[in-house]
């Protein structure tokens, strides 16, 4: 039988996940719909992973407002889910004196949009901070409100503490129209079912204006703006700071930037395409890309590039998040164009929908069980050795080492598989342990990975997929090759 919910939210990203998350502080039957085999499948997992400060936008926006109020909220959000962040501020690097200009300029918005701790320092003290910076750098607006975030993890564990504050996560379900009653939206159709509901939060990523076609809405439209990137080996290339160049019209610029784990990253170039799933990268994109972190960082050295992506931005035609419940659409919320800074943001939308949600006669009865807090899984390598060893004893499953690079364990992965938004895929193991994300992409521990994912889930190995179905990572078994090999 099909239950009603009180809110269906369409998309499992940062957006969908914080919203479902802040819906669980209340008496509400909630229900969270991805289509992708994992949440952190859309543009949420291919970003740039920047907390920006807040002096991009165009003061008076939406996109500058929620910006800054959602820059406010991480540290705590990141304290509570147990998400790993850093603050040690962002620079925007002015290489020839014509970018003077653009920094003072930039200081001036941030002031306007209500950022704190802006400043203008000179090259040399640029250098100090970031040795790696090309020594010609003239000056930099620092802003210390700026960081960096691991985004995989923001979004998975905001999924994962609304699952245990009540929310219900369906993956692999894709939304394929509106149901309509009385002229409301009524609830959705998708290819496991029809769901009814009191309210639809539309958060769909660069998809989202399909949906409000689906609607009959047609006033807002996205074309999806491609970013390409290049993440170097962590022992090597490895910057200390997050650098911009001076902003281009229509992208903040190639940056250099460490991850939370501490690779260097740097990317995006922007290259308008027609397709809402085309994140495939081109030797044009990426050598558009080095070049530009190059003038930024000359020392780059490509011997040390370990893994290319690419991430789809939804610029939308209204140039600013586009956030309502249209009147032509009753029971709808929409949440679409979040584009950068929209991770930094979604802290922000989330409370910001539960604003509108409200004000459209949903009541919010607090939920006097919801837990704020999400114990993260433990990070073998990242523990003592006495912490090691404790571990091993109550589960000898993480003395046995599956990723060397990363040092990931078997007991991990099998925690990992089974957490309350659970890993069913290689790559959804990827994004939640880092097994394959060094050096050798994934060489030695694949093998292992589709048999522990096998036993685990119960499947055949030939079942086992990198990212949803028809992405099998393997097709048939060849030979019995023991237990380190995928034999069934
Ligand atoms: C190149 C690039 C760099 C960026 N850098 C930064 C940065 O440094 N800092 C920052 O703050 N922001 C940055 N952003 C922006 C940020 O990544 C996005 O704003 C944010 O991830 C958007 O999240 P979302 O949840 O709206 O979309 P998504 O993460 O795309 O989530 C939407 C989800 O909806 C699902 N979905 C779609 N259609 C359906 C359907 N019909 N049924 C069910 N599910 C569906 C998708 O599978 C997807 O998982 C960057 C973006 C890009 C592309």
């Amino acid at each position: 039988m099909n239950i009603p919910y009180d809110v269906i939210v369409i998309g499992g990203g940062v957006v969908g996940c914080l919203t479902a998350r802040a819906l669980s502080r209340y008496q509400l039957r909630v229900l969270l719909l991805e289509r992708g085999a994992d949440v952190c499948s859309g543009t949420s997992k291919a970003n740039t992973a920047i907390i920006h400060a807040g002096y991009d936008a165009k003061p008076g926006s939406l996109k500058a407002r929620l910006n800054v109020a959602g820059n406010r909220m991480y540290a705590q959000l990141c304290e509570e889910l147990g998400v790993l962040s850093e603050r040690h501020g962002t620079y925007v690097v002015a290489m020839a004196d014509e970018e003077l200009r653009t920094l003072e300029e930039l200081r001036e918005r941030g002031k306007q949009n209500g950022v704190p701790g802006l400043s203008i320092i000179s090259g040399s003290r640029m250098l100090q901070a970031e040795p790696l910076l090309n020594p010609q750098a003239r000056a930099a607006l620092y802003a210390e409100t700026g960081g960096i975030v691991d985004p995989f993890m923001m979004t998975i564990a905001a999924a994962e503490n609304a699952v245990t504050n009540g929310v219900t996560v369906m993956l692999e379900t894709e939304v394929t129209d509106l149901e309509r009653q009385d002229g409301r939206i009524s609830g959705v159709r998708t290819d496991s079912g029809v769901f009814s509901s009191r309210f639809v939060v539309n958060a769909c990523g660069v998809y989202a204006d399909t949906i409000m076609a689906q609607a009959g809405l047609t006033g807002f439209r996205i074309k999806p703006r491609k970013g390409e990137y290049y993440v170097f080996d962590r022992e090597k290339s490895r910057v200390r700071q997050v650098l911009f160049p001076c902003p281009t019209p229509v992208s903040k610029g190639i940056v250099v930037t460490p991850t939370s784990h501490g690779n260097t990253l740097i990317g995006p170039n922007a290259e308008d395409t027609e397709s809402r799933d085309d994140i495939v990268v081109t030797k044009q994109g990426l050598d558009e890309v080095f070049s530009g972190a190059q003038r930024l960082v000359p020392s780059l050295d490509k011997r040390d590039v370990i893994a290319v992506f690419a991430g789809l931005r939804a610029a939308g035609s209204s140039g600013d998040f586009w956030i309502d419940a249209p009147a032509e659409a009753p029971g709808l919320v929409n949440v679409a164009g979040i584009e950068s800074p929209g991770f930094t943001a979604a802290p922000a939308i989330a409370e910001y929908v539960v604003d509108l949600l409200r004000e459209c006669g949903l009541p919010l009865v607090p939920n006097r069980a919801f837990n704020p807090e999400r114990k993260p899984a433990p990070h073998f390598s990242e523990l003592s050795h006495t912490q090691q060893q404790e571990l091993i004893a109550k589960d000898p499953r993480y003395g046995r080492i599956v990723c060397r690079c990363e040092m990931v364990t078997e007991g991990e992965i099998v925690a990992a598989i089974h957490a309350p938004v659970p890993a069913l895929t290689y790559d959804a193991l990827k994004r939640r342990t880092r097994l394959g994300a060094g050096r050798c992409q994934g060489g030695f521990d694949t093998p292992r990975v589709i048999n522990i994912l096998a036993r685990e889930l119960q499947v055949a190995a030939t079942a086992v997929t990198k990212r949803g179905f028809g992405s099998e990572l393997v097709r048939r078994k060849t030979k019995d090759i023991g237990t380190g090999g995928m034999g069934e």
